[in-house]
């Protein structure tokens, strides 16, 4: 049996400037990590496309998606998003949007995949915000309803930030159902509404978000019946994040995601996970948390414990 579908291409980090908060190296990070500890002989790694622009038009405005393409966003827009425009940039969200797109092809033939990025839930249609450009979560989603590979989908939001940008984008589309528990005091300080907010208190623990978790996600899925999950595995839910308030450890994380996708599995859905948000300044630290998706991705995949 070949391993669990991974999406990643080497072009998701880019040089950035010295001390710029965002840690965009975590991408090759994450990867060198998985030949470290051995998880790559556990993983098959496809290489996405940079995302199409017509695609990015489903649910980016034209005017938007023009400007981004072509770096005319204004300096005021540009500083909401965390970066200055450039090229690369462009180019290495491309290729991370492609990576989801290419995650949620691999889910809807193989049951399961996950990208070594994505996760950008803040980027709404008209603009960019909170490190987020275009949104990977609900382009990917509305190119494989169009196309007719799912019917209906449900987003599980467990970044620690509200899934701002993906509920406004889908307020009006009765396809996607968004789902997004996160830290009630946290950014956006305006929230949108999702088809479903669960705000935590600051300081929750792995007990206590393990059981919101399974009382919210189970009534999710017999009342909904998708055909594909999106999972943004955010780990700004750790307790050493730079961003969050919530408290769960590595053993929480690791919980957190087995349940999300064996729940899902275990039911027959598509499932495809993406890594999310994650701002620790030690990077080794944050690559071995994001690999927490993919360890228990793959364990679920074969059936088993991996590296544990
Ligand atoms: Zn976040």
């Amino acid at each position: 049996m070949t391993g669990l579908p991974v999406t990643y291409h080497s072009g998701y980090s880019i040089a950035m400037p010295a001390n710029h908060p965002f840690p965009m190296a975590k991408f090759h990070r994450l990867r060198a990590h998985h030949d470290a500890t051995g998880l790559t002989a556990h993983l098959a790694f496809h290489q996405p496309d940079p995302i199409a622009w017509p695609d990015v038009q489903r649910v980016h405005s034209p005017a938007y998606a023009q400007a981004f393409r072509d770096g005319t966003t204004d300096q005021r827009a540009q500083r909401r998003t965390g970066f200055q425009w450039s090229p690369e940039l462009v180019e290495r969200t491309r290729l991370e949007v492609g990576g989801t797109l290419l995650a949620l092809r691999l889910a809807v033939t193989h049951g399961l995949a996950c990208n070594a990025a994505g996760g950008t839930h803040h980027a709404h249609a008209e603009f960019g915000s909170g490190y987020c450009l275009l949104n990977d979560l609900a382009i990917a989603a509305a190119t494989v309803l169009d196309d007719g590979l799912a019917r209906r989908i449900l987003m599980v939001d467990l970044d620690v930030h509200q899934g701002d940008g993906t509920a406004a984008i889908f307020a009006h589309d009765p396809r996607v159902f968004t789902f997004s528990m996160h830290a009630r005091d946290n950014f956006p300080a305006r929230k949108q509404a999702s088809d479903r907010d669960v705000p935590l208190a600051r300081h929750v623990d792995d007990d206590g978000f393990m059981a919101t978790l399974a009382d919210e996600l189970v009534a999710l899925l017999e009342r909904l019946q998708p055909d594909l999950v999106i999972y943004d595995a955010g780990v700004d839910v750790h307790y050493a994040d730079r961003l969050g308030h919530l408290a769960l450890t590595d053993r929480g994380l690791a919980r957190r995601d087995r349940y999300v996708i064996e729940t899902c599995r275990d039911r027959g859905i598509a499932t495809a996970g993406v890594i999310g948000g994650g701002y620790d300044h030690d990077l080794d630290a944050l690559a071995a948390r994001h690999a927490i998706l993919h360890r228990e991705a793959a364990g679920v995949w074969f059936g088993t414990s991996v590296l544990d």
